[in-house]
């Protein structure tokens, strides 16, 4: 049976850290479902569809990724669309907690689903997406860490 995972995150907007996991994922299942969380709690810079248009734009080349936004539990989210497998990634020991925490918290309301982890390649490691922004906002360079779309999206929105 096809397995389906779920990438869910913020993607405040998606880095090439996220990029990088979803590249390992697409070599291991057969399909990805990039999660985008509405998570108005976090005040994104980017709106939920800006999030999603960006997602999509910059995975477009992969054919069995899709790009879906959701507001709720994702518990929920992941078995509407038949999938047991949740994909979070790990870039360094200081995730770790809170990634256990969320882990642990996904398995008591939903005992069926798993959560995995995968790392990035190591240039990737200290790519966050605030600090993304942070350094576009100041008007630094931040070719390496973003597609080229989402480089020009940040340009317009934080200058
Ligand atoms: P959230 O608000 O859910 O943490 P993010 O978009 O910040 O959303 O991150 C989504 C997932 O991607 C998290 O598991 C996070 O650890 C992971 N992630 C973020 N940046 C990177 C990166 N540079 N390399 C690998 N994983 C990353």
């Amino acid at each position: 049976m096809p397995v389906t995972v779920v990438y869910p995150g913020t993607f405040d907007p998606i880095t090439n850290g996220h990029m990088d996991i979803v590249r390992r994922a697409h070599r291991l299942f057969d399909r990805v479902l990039v999660a985008v969380a509405a998570n108005p709690t976090k005040r994104p810079t980017f709106t939920l569809d800006e999030r999603v248009d960006m997602a999509c734009q910059a995975l477009q080349g992969f054919e069995r990724v899709e790009v879906c936004g959701f507001d709720g539990l994702l518990a929920d989210f992941a078995a509407a669309h038949g999938s047991r497998v949740l994909l979070r990634g790990l870039r360094a020991v200081s995730d770790f907690e809170h990634e256990f925490q969320l882990a642990s918290m996904n398995r008591h309301l939903a005992p069926d689903l798993e959560t995995v982890f995968l790392t990035p390649a190591e240039e990737y490691s200290y790519v966050s997406s605030s600090l993304v922004r942070e350094v576009a906002a100041l008007g630094g360079d931040v070719s390496h860490f973003v597609a080229d779309s989402v480089e020009a999206a940040l340009r317009a929105r934080l200058g």
